[in-house]
């Protein structure tokens, strides 16, 4: 840093990140582009990401281009050509939306499917432009202590750094949330989700196409979608089922087990399981939304406040929208750090209820029991993935703009 830029964060509040995910490298983007003094603490020895799939709507990617990094995510992953929604077991398809140009024309940014170390490389790679020594690794938090107007971060190694707002960004197992809050008790929603990454090239050729795929059955959905520069197919089954119970990225299942989940599907998803080299499951659990997230001068944001089932695509694009909210409200309130936090809690609070419960919806709707039969299933999709039906779903969500959102 310059003594130049060093000016600018005189007299600003000095903001300590607690997790460097999608989340918390948003914000400390957003902060330092702002001129914010910011520190980023983030548990793993090596910035890498579970080598999943993410989906970004025109919203997150709106946001992406206001930090700067657009461009560069866009040359490593994907546009997809477009989305359908397919039936479980007889493979029938419906068009639900075009994700290149029609997303650019209707919403002005693209709809990516992105692998989240390259989402993740990028936005490391943009902070540390702005503040090279930003990150720091292997600092796992456990808590804070609080004095007058500062707040120290405690990490597992008997280490503590002071600032004068602390950010909790480390997911969905926060352990700032549970320093302000308590425990939690999550309740598990009765589904897993079981992941796998697939080289492209080893799927048969009429499934190797730069198109998401959502299909959707009794007790169960499946998307798959292309990842990094169109290399890699992403999969993601969802299954209905009471004995799982495990919250985790990393924990791995069999072949074996994921085929049994989808017995009766079409051949095309037994493809896709067959084919990936490594299959994770995950147990969703439900959380209800919070009233309130922050205390005095540490707040939270992303997956530590409000975590939410994966239907509606938003989690990782919601955190990215909060970050850009958090640094908007610094700028606007830099001296005011209970004003900032108020205003930013206030601005997120109504939206990101509204995409829990509505992902809470869509797995109800992608699980119908109605999809059982062709016949009722058929009359189901004509109606729940109509056009009006999808705008009414997705609008609000696709239009919102970090920029112009009220604060
Ligand atoms: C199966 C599945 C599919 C999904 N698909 C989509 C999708 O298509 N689109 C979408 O928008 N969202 C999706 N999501 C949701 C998305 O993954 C999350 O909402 C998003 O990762 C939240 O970002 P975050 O930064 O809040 O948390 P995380 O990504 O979990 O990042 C938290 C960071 O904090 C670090 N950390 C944790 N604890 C500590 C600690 N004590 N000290 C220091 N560091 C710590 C972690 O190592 C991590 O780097 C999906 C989720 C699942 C489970």
């Amino acid at each position: 840093m310059s003594g130049e830029d060093r000016d600018l964060t005189r007299g600003k509040p000095r903001v300590l990140i607690a997790g460097g995910g999608i989340g918390g490298l948003s914000a400390a983007l957003a902060l330092l582009q702002r001129g914010f003094e910011v520190d980023v603490y983030e548990q793993a020895a090596k910035l890498e990401e579970v080598g999943a799939g993410v989906q970004l709507s025109p919203n997150g990617t709106r946001a992406l281009h206001v930090l700067g990094v657009l461009d560069a995510l866009e040359t490593l992953s994907c546009t997809a050509e477009g989305k359908e929604v397919r039936h479980w077991n007889t493979g029938d398809t419906w068009k639900l939306f075009d994700l290149g140009v029609e997303a650019i024309e209707r919403y002005g940014f693209p709809y990516l499917t992105v692998w989240r170390p390259d989402l993740l490389e990028t936005l490391a790679a943009a902070v540390r432009r702005e503040k090279p020594n930003a990150i720091h690794l292997g600092s796992r938090c456990v808590g804070f202590t609080r004095a007058g107007e500062r707040v120290s971060l405690l990490l597992d190694d008997g280490r503590q750094v002071s600032g004068d707002v602390l950010v909790g960004a480390d997911g969905v197992h926060s352990q700032i949330r549970r320093a302000l809050f308590g425990a939690e008790e999550p309740r598990f929603s009765g589904m897993i989700a079981w992941r796998g990454v697939i080289p492209i090239g080893s799927l048969p050729r009429h499934m190797a196409r730069i198109v998401g795929t959502n299909w959707v059955g009794p007790g169960g959905h499946v998307v798959h979608y292309p990842l990094h520069r169109g290399e890699l197919m992403n999969f993601v089954g969802i299954a209905e089922r009471g004995d799982w119970r495990i919250e985790s990225w990393s924990t791995r299942g069999s072949t074996e087990e994921c085929r049994e989940d989808f017995a009766e599907w079409h051949d095309d998803v037994h493809q896709l399981i067959r084919h990936a080299p490594s299959l994770y499951k995950w147990a969703l659990m439900v959380r209800e939304p919070m009233e309130r997230w922050t205390i005095g001068r540490v707040t939270l944001l992303g997956d530590a406040c409000h975590p939410t089932l994966p239907m509606l695509a938003q989690g990782a694009v919601m955190a990215i929208e909060d970050g850009f909210i958090l640094a908007r409200c610094f700028e606007r309130w830099p001296d005011d750090v209970a004003t900032a936090l108020d205003r930013y809690e206030r601005a997120r609070s109504e939206r990101t209820r509204a995409i829990v419960l509505g992902s809470a919806d869509n797995a109800r709707r992608f699980h119908n029991p109605a999809l059982a039969d062709p016949v009722g299933a058929k009359e189901y999709l004509d109606r729940e993935w109509s056009r009006a039906a999808i705008t009414s779903r997705y609008e609000w969500l696709f239009t919102y703009d970090v920029v112009g959102a009220e604060i």
